[in-house]
């Protein structure tokens, strides 16, 4: 007899699982995690099936379910409602960063942790978000079509590509993956790095930057903190965004906010979908009111096959750079938060709950962070 269940949720890997044992985030590879769970005296039980609510195998298993496993990249969303009828539920882990799919307030009251892999995909989401400022910028979706199809006209091409450099590039959060973005465009040349935050950045962060800025570029202060958000989404050129999502974050990139926005500038964001409201997003980059929205989250997923984010178009750019949701599962992503998660469920096995600090999202019917909005 089991001493209780983990019931894991992950997309299906199908034959790319197969072929790719490192797809440890696929439901075939379960995270590596079976042995050590079985060794532990518990059962595992990995679904894909955690849609719809309250009919999928994820309902009828969380009934006697103690740890809940699953990524942002496919989400079991842990609502009040699947936890009211989950008894014995008294962990849930993200296997990754970002844990808004729990309802955390819930999970407070029923004094259920949730814990997630803090920074064990930064590295990864930072390049992806660069990788589409570069697209954007360099009109690459467009020009290599036109490569594809047989084209040659330059003139086209060119007539909405830019250089990075000499350009103020602005991002909304600039905390581990905000911060890194930053690092990684100084050696572009920007005219300008500007963030919006609660926080100031420490100053030894900021020193960082400006000496790198001197160093490549013989500029002296290349970053900047601005006040407000409406002011520094009008600077930009390119804005990024890089909070979390939670009820301040929820919707603020809607038509007032986009409409400040300069008509040439491109709104990335691998933060998470609903920061922006879909609809208004799609109605911009459609008219011309932004150049281009792109990044890898969505509101909803797997996003619906009729999402607005699939086929909004302009003839700025072509203005979508958007892919599914995987900046933050490269396999060597895969590798640290697969490891994170047999760190965490070690320390809830053994007892000792000596979980990574930074690790702790909420616990024993607390807040354990700040970066949900709370303890402002
Ligand atoms: P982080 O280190 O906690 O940084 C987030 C920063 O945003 C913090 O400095 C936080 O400030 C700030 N913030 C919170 N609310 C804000 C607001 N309303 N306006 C401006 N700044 C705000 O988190 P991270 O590791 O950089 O990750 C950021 C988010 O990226 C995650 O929450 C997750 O949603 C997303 N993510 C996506 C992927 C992907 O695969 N696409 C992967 C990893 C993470 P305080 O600390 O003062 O609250």
């Amino acid at each position: 007899m089991a001493k209780g269940k983990v019931l894991l949720v992950l997309y299906a890997g199908g034959e790319a699982a197969r072929e790719e044992p490192r797809l440890l985030g696929a439901s075939e590879n379960e995270l590596g995690i079976r042995k050590l769970v079985e060794d532990a005296g518990y059962e595992l039980v990995t679904t894909t099936d955690k849609d719809p609510e309250p009919t999928s195998t994820v309902d009828k298993e969380l009934t006697d379910t103690e740890i809940i496993i699953t990524t942002p990249f496919y989400p079991a969303y842990v609502t009040a409602s699947r936890i009211a009828r989950a008894p014995k539920l008294k962990a849930c882990i993200t296997a990754g960063v970002g844990s808004d799919h729990v309802d955390l307030d819930a999970a407070n009251k029923r004094k259920i942790a949730v814990l997630e892999v803090t920074g064990s995909n930064v590295q990864s989401v930072a390049e992806h978000a660069m990788m589409t400022i570069l697209v954007f910028i360099r009109n690459f979706l467009p020009s290599h079509q036109m490569a594809l199809d047989g084209g040659w006209d330059i003139a086209r091409c060119a007539q909405h590509e830019y250089d990075l450099e000499g350009k103020v590039v602005a991002t909304v959060g600039a905390g581990r993956i905000g911060y890194r973005i930053l690092e990684r465009l100084v050696p572009f040349n920007p005219k300008k790095l500007l963030y919006y935050d609660y926080q100031p950045l420490p100053q030894q962060a900021v020193d960082k930057l400006n000496q790198a800025s001197k160093l490549y570029n013989d500029v002296d202060k290349i970053v900047e903190r601005v006040e407000s958000l409406e002011d520094m989404v009008a600077q930009a050129d390119i804005v990024t965004i890089n909070c979390p999502l939670h009820a301040g974050t929820k919707g603020l990139f809607d038509k007032k906010l986009i409409s400040k926005m300069k008509k040439t500038a491109y709104l990335v964001n691998t933060a998470r979908g609903a920061i922006c409201v879909a609809e208004d997003v799609a109605e911009a980059v459609n008219n011309g009111t932004i150049a281009g929205y792109g990044g890898d989250v969505w509101n909803v997923q797997p996003a619906p096959k009729d999402h607005p984010w699939r086929k909004m178009h302009n003839s700025w750019n072509g203005g979508n750079a958007m892919t599914p949701h995987i900046s933050g599962t490269s396999l060597d992503a895969q590798k640290r938060y697969a490891d994170g998660v047999k760190q965490i469920l070690t320390a809830y096995f053994t007892g000792k709950f000596d979980y990574r600090p930074q690790d702790v999202i909420v616990i024993d019917g607390h807040y354990a962070t700040k970066a949900y909005g709370q303890k402002k």
